[in-house]
């Protein structure tokens, strides 16, 4: 089981913030902002890109998105990543959403 999985199944401690039928939010471990969630999908898939095969798992996953976001009073703005495979910085292979806020962000992204 992946290391997402065993959060979902409890396993593995997270600090869950906000949950939906398809979805599961926590903070990251490593927080890189004030706010840093996690939103992944509770069905195992490797990828944003795969999991857009299911757009009712998507949706819902972009909507919790959303909700924790406004949860978390961003409402000035936020940043939502998706690393896609190791050249895009994933090390975590279960799809997952960062919900990033509460400092401004840079661009380019690095
Ligand atoms: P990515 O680089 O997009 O695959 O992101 C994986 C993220 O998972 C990183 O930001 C890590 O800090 C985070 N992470 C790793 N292990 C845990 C954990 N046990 N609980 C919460 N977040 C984690
Ligand atoms: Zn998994």
């Amino acid at each position: 089981m992946c290391l997402f999985c065993k959060i979902v199944a409890g396993t593995i401690p997270a600090t869950v913030v906000a949950k939906s039928t398809h979805s599961l939010a926590f903070r990251d471990i490593e927080p890189q902002a004030p706010t840093h969630v996690l939103v992944i999908p509770r069905r195992h898939v490797g990828n944003v890109a795969d999991l857009a095969h299911d757009p009712q798992e998507l949706a819902d996953l972009f909507r919790l998105a959303g909700q924790v976001a406004e949860d978390e009073g961003l409402d000035r703005g936020y940043r939502m990543v998706a690393n896609t495979g190791s050249l895009g910085g994933q090390v975590v292979f279960h799809a997952h959403v960062h919900v990033l806020g509460g400092r401004r962000m840079q661009w380019p992204p690095g």
